[in-house]
């Protein structure tokens, strides 16, 4: 039987209202506005996934499906500077394998990327990952963002049920696999901008993810992100089968995520 592992966010806080991180075999959402720390979050992930798991990692390489372009290469790096470049090598035994001293550019091979220009193309990648994680290397899919291709794909007035129908079997397969292949599955999320909308959800901020209910009961674990006090940020647990409503607060640095 498979353990669950989590995964470190990067910020002590934020792990702490977690119990320690965001835990493989299901899918974890995090959504709000534009630069809250939605993509650092994903980059931030993508580096520590593959730490000891002593070092709230889970020694595992990782699949990062790209749909807005915002994936830097240079950014992974930085954050490896920041953990002493302790990322191992592929392929290494494990569990509990002792970490080699890399160069950072061994942080960036460890990601499996692929840039999604449309919806079906979302889909097509991630069915075409299936293969790579039967290596059961892989401990994170990071999805940036799950709904903007396709809110851009079904964009006209009636297509909504079939948008949510192409969604629900792309979230059915994610779930399928963060479980088959014991993986943290990150998706991000935006927030609708219509304030009317708001009014029907219970969450702080008044701020409502898109993708309705779909995607509401896909995601195992909601986290709210929004804007704190200057460089402050703020994550608030909105779902989640093992902890409270909680909230916590974080920082953007070179490093990435941090308290
Ligand atoms: P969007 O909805 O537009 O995709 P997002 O939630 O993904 O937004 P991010 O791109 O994760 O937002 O965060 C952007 C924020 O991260 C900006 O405020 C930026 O200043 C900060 N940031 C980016 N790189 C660094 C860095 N190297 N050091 C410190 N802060 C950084
Ligand atoms: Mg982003």
């Amino acid at each position: 039987r498979k353990r669950c592992i989590r995964i470190s966010t990067g910020s002590k806080q934020l792990d702490a209202c977690l119990n320690g991180g965001f835990q493989t075999m299901s899918i974890s959402e995090v959504y709000g506005e534009f630069r809250c720390g939605k993509t650092q979050l994903a980059h931030t992930m993508s580096v520590i996934a593959q730490l000891p798991i002593e070092m709230g990692g889970a020694e595992g390489k990782v699949a990062y499906i790209d749909t807005e372009g915002t994936f830097r290469p240079e950014r992974i790096m930085e954050i490896a500077e920041r953990f002493g470049g302790e990322v191992p090598r592929f392929p290494f035994p494990f569990p509990g394998a002792n970490a080699t001293v890399v160069d950072p550019d061994q942080a960036c091979e460890n990601i499996a990327y692929a840039r999604a220009q449309n919806s079906e193309m979302q889909t097509e990648l991630l069915e075409g990952l299936a293969s790579n994680f039967t290596t059961n290397e892989f401990r994170l899919l990071v999805i940036d963002s799950v709904m903007s291709l396709y809110r851009t794909d079904y964009s006209g007035r009636g297509e909504l049920s079939e948008r949510q129908q192409a969604l629900g079997a792309f979230l059915r397969r994610a779930t399928q696999m963060a479980e088959e292949f014991n993986l943290v599955v990150l998706m991000t999320n935006q927030v609708q901008s219509d304030p009317g909308a708001s009014a029907l959800f219970a969450g702080a901020d008044g701020r409502k993810p898109v993708g309705g209910h779909v995607l509401a009961h896909a995601s195992t674990t909601r986290l709210l992100l929004r804007k704190g006090r200057g460089e402050e940020r703020v994550a608030k647990i909105v779902d989640s089968p093992d902890c409270p409503e909680r909230e916590a607060t974080y920082i953007i640095t070179t490093g990435g995520i941090n308290d």
